[in-house]
């Protein structure tokens, strides 16, 4: 198993896990971007945002809740927050296992890019 976060999932790489149920997990990222800076993931690999089967798609819903919860724990939710999903290599994606960033605590720009 060479994929760093289904390493971080098997626990062989340690994080800060701030939520985990059977399907999904939530750890900080280790080189924050924003005071709140926070990885959600599944816990089974998929590549990418691309790579989403059909079936599959309540996953990201599920994923948007939890990243939801965790802004409120994170007393952003007021002052707002950007989640991400970077697919693929123009996308800027540079760990292929699907994740959703959760930043907040500054004012991040309104340029996308
Ligand atoms: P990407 O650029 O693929 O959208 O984001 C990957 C993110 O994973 C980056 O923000 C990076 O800091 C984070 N990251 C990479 N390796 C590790 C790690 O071993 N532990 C944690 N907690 N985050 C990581
Ligand atoms: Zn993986």
């Amino acid at each position: 198993m060479d994929c760093i976060f289904c390493q971080i999932v098997a626990g062989k790489i340690p994080s800060q896990v701030l939520y985990q149920d059977e399907e999904v997990l939530a750890f900080r990222d280790i080189n924050p971007a924003a005071p709140t800076h926070v990885l959600v993931i599944p816990k089974k690999h998929i590549d990418s945002l691309a790579d989403v089967a059909d079936e599959e798609t309540p996953l990201i819903g599920r994923m948007v809740k939890i990243a939801n919860r965790i802004a409120r724990e994170e007393k952003v939710a007021e002052s707002g927050y950007r989640l991400i999903i970077s697919s693929g290599k123009d996308g800027g994606q540079v760990v292929p296992h699907l994740h959703m960033h959760l930043l907040g605590g500054r004012n991040l720009s309104s340029k996308l890019c």
